[in-house]
């Protein structure tokens, strides 16, 4: 049975099989022994749930999730862990480790293939260079997940799990907003990894929504609107969205009357449903944009 949170047992196994952490691919391994059993248990993962992880690493979130998920399926990047997986998970029947990078994947056919007709929640230690990337993915593809618990740094917590009108609040709160309600569960200090990594980290939560909390005639344009809106923003929504969007102050200025959005607004001070609205205003000058 590996102790798989004592950096005695690590260092052992790391220099069994040759081999050195890369910072490069975000590899901090958890060693404070009560964070995964938390993770595990707080996920929603169950004996009708199965879980999919990103970024094993040496396992130890993996046999968590293994004792309480129906099945577990687990994305890793880096080919050098193969092995250091087959043997520490050895006993896990229920375990899939697939070789691979999350954010290229095809994730519809991981679901096809191997969570066919399953419950499935998202649990994981993200490598925080692919956070909002990753989260940005798995939300955006509309894939049939119930939950997204990761770990992610502190700040990216804060802004992440922002809501809109406060100052932390960015084009990706906005995103994750729309499709989850997200909450902030526990923190997690940077000496609980190995390597300690400079920052603290904290644990997420999204509940994936089943219907978005506004109507959007166009999703993709909402999105557009929203990231132009924050791009510069310390601009007036006036000017951020007539120059992100390249769209004339006056055509941006009646959008703004019809939506009933002051334009010395800034986007930290609008609602999901101001953007909403001012996008479906906006939609139909999309083509002029193009
Ligand atoms: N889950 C382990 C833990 O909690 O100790 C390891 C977490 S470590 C922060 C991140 C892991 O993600 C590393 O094993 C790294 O090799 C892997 N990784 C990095 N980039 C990846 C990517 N694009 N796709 C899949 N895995 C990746």
């Amino acid at each position: 049975m590996y102790q798989l949170s004592d950096i005695g047992v690590i260092e052992e196994l790391l220099s069994r099989h040759g081999f050195h952490l890369s910072h490069k691919l975000g590899q901090n391994f958890l060693i404070n022994p009560s964070v995964c059993p938390k993770m595990a248990a707080e996920c929603g993962a169950g004996k009708e749930v199965c879980a999919l992880e990103i970024g094993p690493g040496i396992g130890v979130l993996t046999k968590e999730l293994a004792k309480v998920a129906k099945k577990v399926v687990a994305i890793e990047l880096d080919e050098r862990l193969l092995p250091v997986l087959e043997e520490t998970l050895s006993e896990e029947k229920n375990v899939e480790i697939l070789h691979g990078d999350a954010l290229e994947m095809d994730l519809h056919r991981v679901f096809r293939e191997f969570f066919p007709g399953e419950r499935v929640v998202v649990c994981a230690n993200l490598p925080y260079y692919i956070t909002s990337p990753l989260l940005m993915k798995l939300l955006e593809e509309k894939l049939p997940i119930e939950a997204i618990t990761v770990m992610v740094q502190k700040e990216a917590a804060r802004r992440l799990c922002a809501p809109l009108g406060v100052r932390e609040c960015g084009a990706v709160s906005a995103a994750v907003q729309y499709y989850a309600e997200p909450k902030v569960l526990f923190s997690v200090s940077h000496g609980s990894f190995y390597p300690p990594p400079k920052v603290d980290s904290a644990v997420i939560r999204l509940a994936i929504r089943k219907e978005p909390p506004v109507e959007s005639a166009d999703e993709a344009f909402l999105f557009e609107v929203i990231r132009a809106s924050f791009q510069k923003r310390r601009k007036t929504i006036l000017n951020s969205l007539s120059a992100g969007l390249s769209i004339s102050k006056e055509q941006i200025e009646d959008a703004l009357r019809c939506a009933d959005v002051s334009p010395s607004a800034r986007a930290e001070n609008l609602s999901l449903s101001q953007f909403a609205a001012i996008a479906n205003v906006l939609s139909p000058c999309k083509e002029a944009i193009k």
